[in-house]
């Protein structure tokens, strides 16, 4: 017999493989099943007031902490209980035995031993939290990345979240005895209700962690960083999943959310995908034609080719050449205006050649002016231009 069994004797607990069922060249997912098994054959809320199930939940949660961890393991199997800190109890399930037990678990009150008929306190999940991140509309265009700051409540580091001093175990309800509640009894009527001593929570607490002053969270200041993707708009929400606040043991934490909000941006406006913009172009450019070079949100150009006779206020499409789509290769259209300017100061040769351009201009008749002139006849039902009805009076 090795020595292990002899401290297992004096503290009057059985070797940590004997309560799993395991043997002792137990593989991880063999201890784990095992424990899985053990803890909901003897979980509280299926042996409600069996102090024996309970005794047996904390003996095989016990032993599956030590067992999984594969640095308590080994010291176990070679100074016994000797080798092990004594005060597991008084310690919050470590995370390993949390995520067998988690979902069957209501951590606080179970892991107190309090057993019996506790009402159930059910675990609250962390609260989401939001934060507007702005970005100009070039970011969206290229997708970014964002580090911000972020003020949120996380579990106290130090009681775990349980809000007692560590090691402190707190007491049952003198009132309800540990059961969360209480009977009156009036006449042949026996009212169950809940302990207002202890809020049913079947025990008292008499000191609170002096970090956290027993609430078991913190407020921290943290830095994150969110990546933005390419074709984000104002109102987009970033899900960030468990960045927001902790909540209680064992419950899972909140979520963030990233509201954004894209700033205008002064030379192009966004519809959707596409993008906006207006062009200047001289009026020659508009009746010749002409090639010009566009901006664009990556900080390059693109070619624009301006039909001959473009009009001012007409829009020309470029495709391809907007915003991208979010979580898509494809991008939008830039949809560029162009504004035909009027020149405000003339050269003489300037002058000369359109005085030219005028005196041509009356005696061919623009297609635009002819259609004018149609619409005119219409309206007097006659012909304007032949002189006929209008006809100035005879001297
Ligand atoms: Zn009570
Ligand atoms: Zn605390």
């Amino acid at each position: 017999m090795s020595a292990h069994y002899d401290t297992a004797a004096m503290a009057g607990k059985r070797d940590y493989y004997e309560v799993l069922g395991v043997r002792r060249n137990a593989t991880e997912e063999e201890i784990k099943r095992a424990y899985r098994e053990l803890a909901k054959r003897y979980h509280p809320d299926r042996n409600p007031g069996d102090e024996e199930a309970a005794e047996k939940f904390k003996e095989v949660t016990e032993a599956y902490e030590v067992l999984i961890d594969p640095e308590k393991r080994a010291r176990y199997d070679r100074y016994g209980f000797a080798g092990l800190d004594s005060n597991w109890e008084g310690t919050a399930p470590s995370p390993a035995a949390r995520e067998v037990i988690d979902p069957i678990f209501d951590l606080l009150s179970d892991f107190f031993g309090l057993g019996g008929r506790r009402s159930r306190r059910s675990l609250r999940p962390g609260r989401d939290l939001e934060v507007v991140l702005e970005l100009d509309l070039r970011e969206a265009f290229t997708g970014t990345t964002r580090t911000f700051e972020l003020e949120r409540l996380e579990l106290c580091g130090e009681c775990g979240g349980l809000g007692l001093p560590r090691g402190y175990r707190p007491e049952p309800c003198p009132r309800c005895g540990g059961n969360g509640e209480i009977y009156l009894h009036q006449g042949i009527i026996t009212l169950r209700t809940t302990c207002r001593a202890c809020q049913g929570q079947g025990y008292r607490v008499t000191q609170v962690c002096p970090r956290c002053r027993g609430q078991g969270k913190v407020s921290v200041r943290r830095t994150l960083e969110v990546r933005i993707p390419p074709g984000v708009d104002t109102g987009h929400r970033l899900h960030l999943p468990g960045e927001g606040e902790a909540g209680d043991p064992g419950a899972p934490r909140g979520d963030l959310f990233c509201v954004l909000r894209v700033r205008e941006h002064p030379f192009f406006r966004r519809q959707g995908n596409d993008l906006l913009c207006q062009v200047p172009i001289s009026f020659t450019q508009a009746a010749l034609g002409a090639e010009i070079d566009i901006p664009t949100l990556d900080g390059k150009t693109t070619k624009l080719t301006i039909p001959r006779g473009s009009q001012s206020h007409e829009v020309l499409r470029l495709p391809g050449q907007g915003m991208p789509k979010l979580r898509s290769q494809e991008r939008g259209d830039l949809l560029v205006q162009v504004i035909v300017e009027v020149p405000r100061k003339l050269s003489r040769r300037q002058e000369e050649l359109l005085r030219e351009l005028a005196e041509l201009e009356q005696r061919n008749v623009t297609p635009q002016r002819r259609s004018f002139l149609d619409m005119l006849k219409s309206w007097l039902g006659s012909d304007p231009s032949s002189g006929q009805t209008n006809q100035a009076p005879e001297t």
